[in-house]
């Protein structure tokens, strides 16, 4: 077989990944049914599959399935992996059948019997027919169904599939770990114990014989794993800097060695599988071939990351440096997510999903004993504010957000709209009906020009941007589409949004602005209707992790000591488990939750995470006659809305504690 390297068509080389060697040549054992590699994505893993399909085609034939997450991943590795290197290796190549479906994208029938197959997984593929080698590549991507497929796992389908071939069927299992850790108390009972997880490679793993790679210590020769926890990096140095000065520290003799010698002890090293208990109850580690080998049907495999030949230890501390001040910056989590699971091939643990960040009524009252701002009036470090609103049957529920410096926000108003306009159809006498009636959304209007003061006196503001959730019950969606359209005849487009959301943690954006998919339904489809998407999930982490936050800085978010009890009671109307977020039972409203949901996709949306505070850029971010939300209150107070629920502004209370890291409190009133 040849592989590229480097753009060469050479033979196959184990000594680059030499721990892919042993998991190679396993996958022909008769003594196993299955093989399960749990490893960083960038570790060669692709590399075994292709190299045990090949063995199969020159030595051993029978149908071999290939699956890749999605049929356009399955025609993708036909074109850049499997095509190529059959037509780069002569012998594979001479073995190729002619005639009609013989070399096809998704079927490749070669002389001798060898049958293979790309496929990818769906109830149907997982239950058909017999096949003696399944190969099943990224396990514990969303496509593998996070555990179900059609009836059941995914695993047991496909042990079902090569039941047939007895010792001769095997099905080997490749993935970066995906799934979340279930329990963070979790603490190893065995030697290469792994963490709790509920589906994927990690989920197979205890059930195998558990294997990990180690290597001996330059220093003192005594066996170890080479991990990312083993690392040692200097703390305060930028995320380059820190993972150049990464150095590996051996947990035998506490000396480090760089990363110059990772491929030479990587030569030298060798799978450790866990052995059955000793008389002793003493659980050892032996290699694949010793009798005391845990007994199992199932080999499985788990690379560190920092084992793996293809990433260095400067690139793997760089990602996760930068992913860390991602999240301090934005909390937003998946750039952590996604460095520990295929960089450094270790399952994760949801920061969100953890107890102690659990928002609790108390923690929220606590919160907002300090701040006593009054409703209706924004603190005094406020810049911008952005209007947020739910559609409910009967009324519209509106919450304000103010933000300032550094993404630090606080809902400054919220009430309820439940009267129609004048003028629209039987106004009078009767209650809102936003799902109904389309003349009943000319309200919101009047939130466009609506001034909230900032406390101090000098200054009032107008919303930057504007938000309506699309969704509602009857003829919501086009009651929206309808008052969007006529916002922009009046010029006035771009500051609304129509908010969509969509569930799940597997977005890759946490906002995305697109125009509505042709739906299958009879709706038109409004091509002319930016939709602001959000991940809802994704962004109330990031709204969970502002309002827990008890030390002001980056994205803290004050609460107000005028919410009431209700209110506050409204973020934790949801909990957060492994999957996302949940309605807790019996908990029927979640509208302070929402509007601070919509407030930060309009914040992201805005580009407000980029701005410079040192010289900001936006021009609706700064206090100044130039920007056209910012009102001085002298020009302002003669054509204010007269307001119902405001009360009589209290001066005194309006002077905050000196904000110490942001200075706000030093630069009150020297704005311009
Ligand atoms: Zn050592």
């Amino acid at each position: 077989m040849r592989v590229n390297i480097s753009g060469q068509w050479q033979p196959f080389r184990a000594d680059v990944a030499p721990y892919m060697v042993e998991p190679t040549d396993m996958t022909a054992s008769r003594r196993f049914r299955g093989l399960v590699f749990a490893g960083p994505s960038q570790s060669g893993k692709t590399m075994m599959l292709q190299t045990v399909a090949c063995h199969a085609i020159m030595s051993d034939p029978g149908r071999i399935a290939l699956f890749q997450m999605t049929r356009d991943a399955a025609a993708l590795m036909e074109r850049e992996k499997i095509g190529p290197m059959i037509y780069n290796s002569p012998d594979i190549r001479a073995r190729l059948a002619s005639g009609r479906g013989a070399d096809t994208i998704f079927q490749k029938l070669f002389t001798g019997g060898a049958h293979l197959t790309l496929d990818w997984p769906t109830p149907e593929k997982l239950a058909s027919t017999t096949v003696r080698i399944l190969l099943a590549t990224d396990f514990d991507r969303p496509a593998w169904g996070n555990g179900v497929i059609g009836d059941g796992d995914p695993y047991t389908q496909m042990r079902a599939r090569t039941r047939t071939f007895l010792s001769r069927g095997m099905v080997v299992i490749e993935s970066s770990p995906g799934a979340p850790i279930k329990d963070e108390n979790w603490r190893p009972q065995t030697p290469h114990d792994c963490p709790p997880v509920a589906y994927g490679v990690l989920s197979l793993y205890p059930g195998g014989t558990r294997g990990r790679w180690y290597v001996p210590c330059p220093c003192c020769g005594a066996m170890f794993e080479m991990t990312f926890a083993r690392l040692v990096y200097p703390d305060s140095a930028d995320p380059v800097e820190a993972g150049e000065a990464a150095r590996m520290r051996c947990p035998h003799c506490r000396d480090t060695f760089g990363h110059e010698l990772k491929r030479e002890l990587n030569a030298s090293g060798q799978w450790l599988h866990e052995a059955t208990p000793d008389e002793s109850g003493e659980i050892r580690l032996v290699t694949v071939d010793r009798p005391e080998l845990r007994r199992t049907d199932l080999l499985s495999y788990w690379l560190d990351g920092a084992s793996a030949a293809f990433s260095t230890w400067a690139e793997l501390v760089t990602a996760y440096r930068q992913a860390e001040a991602h999240f301090d910056a934005t909390g937003d989590e998946e750039k952590l997510r996604a460095t520990v699971s295929t960089g450094q091939a270790q399952p994760y643990l949801p920061r969100s999903a953890s107890s102690e960040m659990e928002i609790t009524l108390q923690g929220l009252k606590d919160k907002a004993q300090d701040v006593k701002s009054q409703k209706g009036v924004a603190p005094s470090w406020a810049r911008y504010l952005t209007v947020s609103v739910d559609v409910q049957g009967t009324y519209f529920s509106v919450g304000v957000t103010a933000w300032g410096e550094g993404g630090r926000h606080q809902p400054i108003d919220r009430f309820e709209i439940n009267t129609p306009p004048a003028g629209a159809p039987g106004a009078d006498g009767r209650t809102l009906k936003p799902f109904e009636v389309a003349e009943d959304w000319q309200v919101l209007v009047g939130l466009e020009d609506r001034i909230w003061p900032i406390e101090g006196g000098e200054w009032g503001l107008k919303a930057v941007s504007l938000a309506v959730d699309m969704h509602g019950g009857g003829a919501t969606t086009d009651n929206a589409y309808r008052f969007y359209r006529a916002r922009r005849k009046a010029g006035r487009g771009k500051r609304w949004y129509l908010t969509r959301g969509h569930g799940g943690l597997h977005h890759v954006d946490r906002v995305w602005l697109r125009a509505p998919e042709r739906a299958s339904g009879k709706r038109k489809v409004a091509s002319d209707i930016k939709i602001l998407n959000m991940a809802t999930d994704r962004l109330k982490d990031v709204v969970a992790a502002s309002v827990r936050l008890l030390d002001d800085g980056q994205n803290y978010c004050h609460i107000p000591g005028w919410m009431e009890a209700g209110h506050l009671t409204e973020f934790t109307a949801e909990r957060r488990t492994a999957k996302g977020w949940e309605k807790r039972p019996g908990m029927v409203r979640n509208e302070s939750l929402d509007h601070l949901v919509q407030a930060r996709a309009q914040h992201i949306i805005l580009g407000a995470e980029r701005i410079d505070w040192t010289s900001p850029n936006r021009h609706w971010a700064i206090l100044s006659a130039d920007n056209e939300f910012s009102v001085p209150l002298s020009l302002a107070e003669a054509d204010r809305p007269d307001r119902t629920d405001q009360q009589p502004q209290d001066r005194s209370a309006t002077e905050h504690k000196s904000r110490g890291r942001f200075g706000f409190s030093a630069r009150k009133g020297k704005w311009l």
